[in-house]
């Protein structure tokens, strides 16, 4: 359509929003359907964030606040960084802002310059490059496949990396993948951003606290003290605490970058809704032990799906060490033809088939730059897991 932008043409629908989408019109529709698409808990927000949502209501704290959060809750979340990460952080180094996607969006969006290139290490979610395009920026994807769990190394990043690097992303543990970088992971790898002045890194934590098996979740911040005043350090209260709904998302990072970015949200969408910022204090001052029992969940739930998925013929799925993802790979499915009929020929006719014939919702592969893969979220109950998996399982074995 001629009076739709040229940069709506760069860009496409969110992939991950699209499957969740489509398994609700299913279900609504009376179908069938399990959707392991949607990156979301399904656990309820707790209820003492509930509680200080409707104290802010009775409260009367229903106006406009301070446009990137009110102070409360940056105090909040310097109290988190200093806790959690050992980062010091002032008040005015913190941006709040309408979920991680604003946070990130508004970064990219005042700090790259057509020609500009973000470093995209792949799987990534799905939002990273689009983002980067609506920026005006150029994303530079960095294939890292199963055979290195799907991290980077410090030798492709030091690869990736030109005159016109801007920004690195990096997601641990990782949407769509679930892999975590080890400290001496990250170490590799911000040893070589030191080699590299002009490069920022914009970390994206949003998964810290869903971590297995004593896994040590780290930023790269406080591995690296050095990349201090280059490093955003994005996180939000969306998976944590179960509140994907209310939208908020934050960071910290050099003043002058925070400033910038209130300066978008100014002229864009104003301050975060403001009962949901006092919902974040709450979540970040409240009680943490619930989070104990959601990641004991989540680990049941991992192993399970795990276990499961690699029993299907043709499916290799690695075991992540953290978030509520897992990306097998359908190499051994490639070539067949589904029971229904359909000819698998990439991850994304797979997928298709899978909930045609079976009602099972998964994102494709090549949403996320890797293939032939697909996203499970097991963010649902044990029983729905069982179900969905063994559908899998029966669908792959129908493959002929
Ligand atoms: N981050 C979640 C996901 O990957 C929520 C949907 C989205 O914003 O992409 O499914």
């Amino acid at each position: 359509m001629p009076f739709l932008s040229d940069t709506l043409s760069r860009i496409k629908p969110s992939a991950t929003i699209a499957v969740t989408n489509m398994a609700a019109e299913m279900k609504a529709a009376g179908k069938d359907v399990i959707g392991l698409g949607a990156g979301e808990p399904d656990f309820d927000t707790p209820q003492h964030i509930k509680d200080a949502a409707k104290a802010a209501i009775d409260g009367g704290k229903t106006k406009y606040t301070a446009v990137d959060g009110i102070p409360e809750l940056k105090k909040a979340i310097c109290a988190k960084f200093a806790r959690e990460n050992g980062l010091t952080y002032a008040p005015n180094q913190v941006s709040v802002g309408t979920g991680g996607k604003q946070i990130l969006y508004n970064a990219l969006v005042c700090t790259l310059n057509p020609g500009d290139e973000v470093i995209i290490p792949a799987p990534y979610w799905v939002s990273y490059p689009d983002m980067v395009l609506l920026a005006g920026g150029t994303p530079v994807t960095v294939p890292c496949g199963i055979e290195s769990h799907f991290k980077l190394t410090p030798e492709k990043l030091d690869a990736a990396i030109t005159p016109n690097t801007k920004w690195l992303i990096f997601n641990s543990p990782s949407n769509p993948t679930g892999a975590g970088y080890t400290r001496t992971e990250l170490k590799a790898l911000t040893d070589v951003l030191m080699k590299h002045p002009h490069v920022w890194i914009m970390s994206d934590d949003m998964y810290e606290h869903l971590v297995f098996d004593d896994f040590e979740f780290v930023t790269p911040a406080q591995v690296e003290p050095g990349l201090y005043d280059r490093t955003l350090t994005c996180n939000g209260v969306s998976k944590a605490y179960a509140m994907t709904g209310w939208r908020i998302g934050y960071a910290a990072g050099p003043v002058a970058l925070i400033k910038a970015m209130a300066t978008i949200q100014s002229q864009s969408t104003s301050n975060p809704n403001t009962i949901a910022q006092w919902a974040a204090v709450e979540a970040l001052n409240g009680p943490q032990d619930f989070l104990v029992e959601f990641r004991a969940a989540f680990q049941r739930r991992r192993n399970l799906v795990v276990e499961m998925l690699n029993a299907a013929p043709g499916i290799t799925c690695p075991k992540p060490e953290g978030a509520f993802y897992v990306y097998p790979d359908i190499s051994g499915c490639l070539g067949k033809t589904s029971g229904g009929g359909t000819a698998i020929t990439d991850d994304e006719s797979f997928a298709k088939a899978l909930l045609e014939e079976t009602g099972v919702a998964v994102v494709f592969g090549s949403a996320f730059g890797i293939s032939p893969n697909f996203r499970v979220s097991y963010a649902t109950s044990d029983a729905a897991l069982t179900e969905a998996c063994t559908r899998i399982q029966t669908f792959c074995r129908s493959l002929t």
